[in-house]
């Protein structure tokens, strides 16, 4: 589980040129501006990663004009992602372990965008427990992990900003899923009008096997379209075998979306070696996306070349684009 707002370390500070009352520093794998002198190299605070919606108390009544969402912002020229606070803002208690989660101690909540009529849908029932949902962890809280898995053979996909999709057949049952729920057939929901546009439902059949795919729906009325395309579709990026309970391999993924005529997501590099330098990670992902170059991408996802599951986890992770996040994420 992520957490959205825990007692960390503040890693490095460094002056800001030109600015006298804030500095630049470093928690976990970000690094955000804060107030000179507050804090020490070595002092704990409480760190709320971006995407954090406060209570409104008056200790964070200076979010108000953000509707209480903790943003990228710029300040100095200087991207800040986050915000420390002093641990003197946890009511009275023993919170002082490195680490520790107090994003309920605190009333916080995760901001979710607000999700359009078509994407939504009607709910057939929850997800299905035979297939895992989407997600990815972010870069900046796995120093430790990249520590040990630097030299990996991974590729490189950029990350579409659009609403996941899960499209399965299992045992001759097809199942059109969004992020969190499994959808009743409806042709004004957009994941279930562009399955039946690509004609996914026969396509899985014809493997004969119980498969997921599971893609990202972009396009027009989706997120705010940010590359700016006409209609909706789908790219993928991942297969899972579901009778197997595992994903398949790079190469068969590949392999496989092509002969069901489908779309992956742009894949940027298949032959990259895993660095462990979370700044050099950063800005890898600042770049154009390769499906409308007049656009940022919004970040990068690195996996491995052969499937991994350490510890009960997927070995795959996303890289966001700070400059994506500073344009469109308003
Ligand atoms: P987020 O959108 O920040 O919650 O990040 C996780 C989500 O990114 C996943 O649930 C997918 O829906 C989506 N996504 C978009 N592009 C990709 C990609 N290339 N690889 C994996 N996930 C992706
Ligand atoms: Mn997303």
């Amino acid at each position: 589980m992520r957490k959205l707002a825990s007692i960390q370390k503040i890693k490095s500070l460094e002056p800001i040129k030109g600015a006298d009352a804030i500095e630049k520093a470093q928690v976990l794998g970000w690094q955000l501006v804060v107030k000179k002198g507050e804090f020490n190299v070595g002092d704990l605070c409480v760190y709320c990663e971006i995407d954090c919606l406060m209570p409104d108390k008056p200790e964070f009544e200076f979010l108000k004009s953000k509707k209480m969402r903790v943003k990228t912002i710029k300040l100095r020229g200087q991207v800040s992602q986050g915000i420390c606070f002093p641990l003197s803002i946890l009511p009275a208690g023993d919170y002082t372990e490195e680490g520790l989660d107090v994003t309920e101690v605190l009333g916080i909540e995760k901001y979710e965008a607000p999700i359009p009529a078509n994407l939504a849908g009607v709910m057939k029932g929850s997800f299905p427990s035979f297939i895992p949902k989407t997600d990815e962890p972010r870069v900046q809280i796995l120093q430790d992990f990249i520590d040990e898995y630097k030299g990996e053979k991974c590729y490189i996909t950029e990350k579409l900003d659009g609403s996941s999709v899960t499209y399965y057949m299992k045992n001759n049952e097809f199942g059109v899923c969004s992020r969190n729920l499994e959808l009743i057939e409806d042709d004004k929901n957009s994941l279930w009008k562009v399955a039946r546009e690509l004609d996914i439902e026969n396509k899985l059949r014809s493997l004969n096997k119980n498969y997921a795919i599971q893609g990202e729906i972009v396009g027009e009325a989706i997120q705010k379209n940010t590359l700016k395309l006409r209609g909706q579709t789908v790219f993928f990026f991942n297969i899972f075998d579901i009778d197997a309970y595992k994903y398949v391999d790079f190469n068969e993924f590949i392999s496989l979306i092509e002969l069901l005529r489908l779309t992956t997501v742009p894949v940027v590099d298949n032959k990259y070696i895993l660095g462990n330098d979370i700044e050099e990670l950063v800005e890898m992902s600042v770049a154009r996306s390769l499906i409308n170059p007049k656009s940022w991408r919004e970040g990068i996802v690195i996996r491995p070349y052969k499937e991994q599951f350490i510890s009960g986890e997927r070995f795959s992770f996303k890289v966001i684009n700070p400059k994506f996040l500073l344009k469109y994420d308003g």
